[in-house]
């Protein structure tokens, strides 16, 4: 790691620009750095002060802690939403994701990570993946030399100490052994299916799939590597039980109803106890391989099976306020409804849609900017909009903040990437207060974004059309970054050259600050 940022740095193209600028070490950079573990952050007093304040009259007022949802969808693209521009000008409409961003706040630069694992995992440790070995996908027949939740304080533990009921229902995808499902790492209760729906429908569907499902020799080899494919019900520090498993692809269309259903119920029953709750849920759908469900099918104009899951998940999704609503207690939840990362385009027409470059596995916007909604009935104003930067992991600060969990929980020796943005969703007009998104391949650092500049120093190029994924190089860039602006070329198509010093420099000095902090605080490896 330490040898792969200098190198970055002593040869790469930014070191070059860098050393010709002459400008001071901060440039644009507004950000300050509270402890020498956490991410800088803009100081921005005054509505950090006034969303203490709403929350302090909302606790007051309800008598204990707001409840955290967060919908998280699986490699839905930017642009898939109606209020993103998708919905039924491309075929499915989604009525309730637009009702979300009209009576909440629309983020138009919200970040994940390029893959499910490493957003996933980011998101529950407010670290990025380098920093905790979770690196990419943990796959069937992978082994990880040690367990990267050891030495890890995950958001669900932390909350569940503080006196909150934590579920995670849906997806877990970061890994299936004991000692790292959700419930052994901080969740008090699990329900769902740990891998991705295409790595259970490759046993199961032999229009896809037929060498394997239509070979009765290779499915039985197949067993001793396949992906758990039982719907799991876990405790913590209890039973791990298998319900019902996934036979066909008709099961797999059903299983995102199936996981509806249990988390309304368990809104429901949560908000009768005394306890506050933090529930994690994740749509099944619409990673490929998508399967219509049966009972519910047709559900979109165009019918194609991503599609289906598009409005299926829109559906739920509706279904999931409503519980709230219900249950008394959409005004003390904060809401927050997501992607994990662009979408996937390799298995086109099962994918999503994204306006900007690249997709899920790149680092050009198309991979990592997704939709981001905060909702808060009482506490967001409806008909917000930002453009200000927002990581996922910020979403670690904000629940840590909503949880009343102090920062002096988190071990020193720990490197922190999450700003605590809470005053930025919940105030009008506040700002966002992350100066920067760094943007990562697994273990390789390949862009900065600061307001509407990006530079990249490696970029991840398909070999053919689509095939982000399957068929993609890494490459360095020559002698200048690719430095974009945004604003002017959201597509990335058209690099504003190495004579924007002034922007050139404050990046690069932005990615060395970020570079140093790993000989401070080493990544952990393990093994992926
Ligand atoms: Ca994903």
């Amino acid at each position: 790691m330490k040898s792969l940022i200098a190198r970055t740095f002593i040869q790469g193209a930014l070191a070059v620009v860098v050393g010709s600028a002459h400008l001071s070490a901060e440039g644009f950079d507004r950000s300050v750095r509270a402890a020498p573990n956490f991410e800088p952050a803009i100081p921005r007093d005054e509505q950090d002060k006034a969303a203490e304040a709403k929350i302090a009259a909302l606790t007051q007022k309800t008598g204990k802690r707001p409840n955290i949802l967060w919908i998280v969808v699986d490699d839905m693209g930017y642009g898939d939403p109606g209020c993103y521009g998708g919905g039924a000008a491309i075929g499915a409409a989604t009525p309730n994701m637009d009702k979300l961003a009209a009576g909440g706040l629309k983020l138009t630069s919200c970040y994940s990570q390029h893959t499910c694992t490493p957003t996933r995992s980011a998101i529950l440790t407010g670290r990025l993946p380098v920093r905790t070995g979770l690196t990419r996908p943990i796959l069937a027949g992978d082994t990880i030399t040690k367990n990267p939740w050891d030495g890890e304080h995950s958001l669900a533990a932390l909350l569940s100490e503080a006196g909150y009921y934590t579920l995670l229902t849906g997806k877990w995808h970061i890994g299936e052994p004991k000692g790292m499902r959700p419930h052994d790492v901080g969740f008090d209760e699990y329900y769902g299916y740990y891998p991705a729906q295409k790595e259970i429908s490759q046993s199961k569907d032999e229009r896809r799939y037929p060498d394997l499902v239509m070979n009765p020799e290779r499915m039985k080899d197949f067993e001793s590597i396949k992906p758990e494919d039982h719907l799991t019900h876990g405790f913590k520090g209890g039973e791990t039980k298998q319900l019902t498993q996934i036979k066909t692809t008709e099961d797999m269309g059903r299983a995102d109803k199936v996981l509806a259903d249990f988390t309304i119920s368990k809104i429901k029953e949560a908000a009768k106890g005394e306890k506050p709750f933090f529930i994690e849920h994740c749509f099944m759908k619409v990673h490929c391989d998508n399967f219509p469900n049966p009972d519910l099918a047709p559900l979109s104009a165009a019918r194609y099976y991503y599609k289906e899951a598009i409005a299926e998940v829109d559906l739920h999704v509706g279904e999931l306020i409503k519980a709230l609503e219900e249950a008394g207690v959409a005004e003390n939840t904060f809401v927050f409804f997501t992607s994990d990362n662009g979408p996937q385009m390799d298995g086109w027409p099962d994918s999503g849609y994204t306006p900007f470059r690249g997709a899920k596995g790149t680092t050009f916007e198309g991979g990592p900017r997704i939709p981001g909604i905060a909702y808060w009935p009482g506490m967001i104003s409806p008909g917000r909009q930002s453009d200000g930067l927002f990581d996922l992991m910020d979403l670690f600060g904000v629940a840590l903040n909503l949880g009343a969990v102090s920062t002096d929980k988190l071990p020193s020796d720990k490197y922190y990437d999450f700003i605590d943005q809470t005053s930025f969703l919940l105030i009008d007009d506040a700002e966002s207060k992350r100066e920067a998104i760094y943007y990562w391949w697994g273990s390789t650092l390949m862009a900065c974004r600061m307001k509407e500049y990006k530079a990249h120093i490696k970029v991840v190029l398909p070999q053919s059309t689509h095939m982000h994924i399957d068929f993609a190089t890494i490459q360095d860039v020559g002698l200048a970054p690719w430095l974009y602006n945004l604003y002017i070329d959201p597509k990335e198509q058209m690099p504003v050259g190495h004579r924007r010093n002034a922007w050139l420099a404050t990046l690069g000095q932005k990615l060395k600050q970020h570079g140093a902090t790993f000989k401070k605080f080493p990544a952990k490896n393990i093994g992926l």
